[in-house]
């Protein structure tokens, strides 16, 4: 990959230990919900991102034990031989596409339940396993230290028999046996392995030695290391024991891979840490400690930050784990100077909100993400089109954009409407609330994209009719109108009608992000949706100085934003504002001045004084062109379709990841032999009966 640009110190091989990585791209572990329950679609995942130039393309964690046992999280797996397989299917993947494979060895410690292997669960001190499930973790002693390191020895050696170029060492994120150890609140013990930094030290330094005597002449051996934990003074600090580990363990590791902990600070979305490169003010330190490679991660997009990071001794490696699965072509893309081209991550979480579900990655950016093995799709190719000329998206949200971009990619003349002056749809809306800024590179991306091809054309100010299609003519027709949001207060624990008094002022999330706001006074928002935007217009209206009453049914607010890593701080942000949160309330009743709350265990009315109410709850979909068309075509009266497609929220409401994903689909599928669409929905992996 030699290239002669500014951006070629990129394209430098590094050395690590006993093998070479080709650039300094370096895809850091990341879960993905495939693991050992989906090896095949896992392999073709990441060898994707070897494909797009990647020259390290590790897996997620590997649980070396059943003592490790993250079920029912399919996580990676090297429990023993009968786990090489699969994993073989990773590295001859990323081989051949000209990577090194890196494997993420753990041992979960108490961070575990060993649901599945039902075995005791280990700790460096007695405690409670950091799961909500009743069971305690009990103190290893001297034997379960040294059949540990059996273990990590062991997984190291099955890690080499299945191809790996590199072997990690695992002490971050609060997630692993070699981080409690380290951490002075999760070790209690008085023997060499607790007290002083260098006892508690011992087993990671131990774990390294071990993994490099037993495969250190053939594969690298990394530790990932975080050296903060954003705790101040009460967690481990880049400015104390942070650096002094990084000082004391400085040469053993072939390669420092340092970030921060916890998952919510390394992963931290765009609506808490806006800026790209947000680890470095934390990690910069370590590159003067040591003479080996570092690696580091920060949602790092941009070209010129990279080299910069690399020419100011920052980093060797350019790390990433959402930028890749953002873009698996990013590498790719900056040699062949298309950056323009790089799909770039917008930081919402949705890729770790799968982990935290099980269920195989998806991303808001990349609808093809988790889909190379099971439907064959390629982030950068796609299928020429068939016999059909021309194709009409009408509605120019995510949905649509994306349907109109890989349909241009395909070769179709493409006409694209939409109704208002600009283009993005609830992007555009949603990305004008505080924290969401990022977002809108899901319209800019694909704006750009259609920008620069000669078979499309977009009409804005366009409502279209069903007679409006009858004009245009042309055949193939795909809808994609979008939501909008219920003015009635029906939501998820609620299936009639909130009784609204006449006088009383009820606004929407659209009202909002169009900018009509409440007036002067108390604003109640209640949250029935339950998913993220209710919290932001809460911020949003605290911020302009409204007082805000939050009322939300469930016991938290938003609390599916657990799953992106963002309630906690999403609540501790509204109490600082001074957001009143009421939980376990179901609004009953709006009046002018006042509104009813009953409780969602009693059904005790309490009475909240305010004087509007924002209904955050559910949406209904924009459906009546397609309708209509549908209509016509039944009764042979409407305009002659080939094609009818409704796709994205205005067929099913759902997250922005949903509506991009639909669009993607329905480009794909078009003038696909329809049966093979429908019997071969998706390529499964079943477990052979052998
Ligand atoms: P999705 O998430 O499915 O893409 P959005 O609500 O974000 O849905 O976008 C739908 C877009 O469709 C909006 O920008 C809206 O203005 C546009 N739209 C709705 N009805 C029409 C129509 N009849 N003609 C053209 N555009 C429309
Ligand atoms: Fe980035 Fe969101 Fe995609 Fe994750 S899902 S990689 S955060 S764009």
């Amino acid at each position: 990959m030699a290239i002669d640009s500014k951006y070629s110190i990129l394209f430098e091989s590094v050395n690590i230990g006993p093998v070479t990585a080709r650039n300094r791209f370096y895809q850091v572990p990341h879960c993905c919900g495939l693991g050992h329950m989906r090896p095949r679609a896992h392999a073709a995942m990441r060898a994707m991102k070897a494909e797009g130039g990647w020259a390290v393309v590790s897996t997620e964690e590997a649980e070396i034990h059943p003592s490790s046992d993250l079920s029912p999280f399919p996580e990676q797996r090297i429990w023993d031989d009968h786990d090489i397989p699969a994993l073989r299917l990773m590295t001859d993947a990323v081989h051949e596409q000209g990577a090194l494979a890196a494997i993420e060895l753990v041992h979960n410690g108490s961070h575990s339940a060993n649901h599945l292997s039902r075995t005791p669960v280990l700790s460096p001190s007695e405690t409670s396993i950091d799961l909500i499930y009743p069971k305690q973790a009990r103190a290893m002693d001297k034997t379960d230290i040294r059949t540990f390191r059996q273990w990590h020895r062991d997984a190291a050696l099955r890690a080499k028999r299945a191809g790996f170029d590199i072997v990690y060492v695992y002490a971050g994120h609060r997630l692993t046996l070699a981080h409690h150890f380290l951490l002075k609140d999760s070790n209690d013990r008085t023997d060499e392995y607790g007290g002083s930094l260098e006892n508690r030290a011992r087993l990671t330094r131990e774990l390294l030695e071990d993994a490099k005597d037993a495969v250190g002449d053939k594969c690298a051996v990394a530790l990932r290391f975080a050296v903060d934990e954003m705790m101040g003074p009460s967690g481990m600090q880049a400015s104390d024991e942070g650096r002094e580990v990084v000082e004391m363990l400085a040469e053993i590791p072939d390669l420092w891979d340092v970030n921060v902990s916890d998952w919510s600070n390394d992963s931290a979305t765009t609506r808490f840490q806006p800026e790209d490169g947000y680890q470095t003010s934390y990690i910069d330190f370590v590159k003067q400690m040591t003479s080996k490679p570092v690696v580091a991660v920060g949602r790092l997009s941009s070209p010129d930050m990279m080299v910069s990071m690399v020419k100011n001794g920052i980093v060797d490696f350019v790390g990433a784990a959402r930028p890749s699965i953002a873009d698996p072509f990013l590498p790719v893309k900056i040699r062949d100077e298309r950056v323009d081209e790089i799909r770039e991550c917008i930081g919402c979480n949705i890729c770790v909100s799968c982990d935290n579900m099980g269920i195989p990655i998806r991303c808001t950016q990349n609808p093809t993400m988790g889909e190379e093995w099971r439907r064959n799709w390629h982030p950068e190719q796609i299928d020429a089109r068939g016999t059909e000329q021309d194709a009409l998206v009408v509605g120019g949200g995510p949905a649509g954009l994306e349907c109109a971009m890989q349909l241009a990619r395909r070769g179709y003349e493409v006409t694209l409407a939409e109704a208002r002056s600009e283009l993005g749809g609830r992007v555009t809306a949603e990305s004008s609330l505080p924290g969401l800024g990022a977002w809108k590179r899901v319209a800019d991306h694909r704006t750009y994209d259609l920008g620069q091809r000669g078979n499309v054309q977009v009409f804005l100010d366009s409502k279209l009719d069903a007679s409006h299609i009858g004009e245009l003519g042309i055949r193939n027709v795909f809808i994609a109108t979008g939501s909008i949001w219920r003015r009635d207060g029906v939501g998820r624990t609620c299936r009639t009608p909130v009784d609204v008094a006449d006088g009383a002022s009820v606004f929407t999330p659209d009202d909002i992000m169009a900018g009509k706001l409440p007036d002067a006074g108390h604003v109640l928002i209640y949250d029935d949706d339950q998913a993220y935007l209710a919290g932001v217009i809460a911020e949003h209206l605290a911020m302009l100085g409204k007082k805000v009453s939050f009322v939300t049914p469930a016991s938290i607010v938003s609390p599916w934003t657990r799953e992106t890593l963002e309630q906690t701080r999403i609540q501790t942000s509204l109490l600082e504002k001074g957001v009143d949160i009421i939980p376990h309330g179901q609004l009953r009743t709006v009046g002018p001045d006042h509104s009813r709350v009953a409780c969602t265990f009693t059904g005790k009315i309490r009475t909240l004084d305010c004087h509007s109410v924002v209904l955050v709850t559910e949406r209904h979909r924009v459906s009546d062109l397609f309708d209509a068309l549908r209509q016509s075509a039944n009764n042979d009266a409407g305009p002659e379709l080939a094609a009818l497609e409704l796709i994205g929220d205005a067929a099913a409401p759902g997250l922005i990841a949903d509506a991009v994903y639909s669009g993607h689909k329905a480009a794909r599928d078009f003038e696909r032999d329809k049966s093979e669409v429908e019997l071969a929905f998706y390529r499964r992996e079943i477990i052979a009966l052998s």
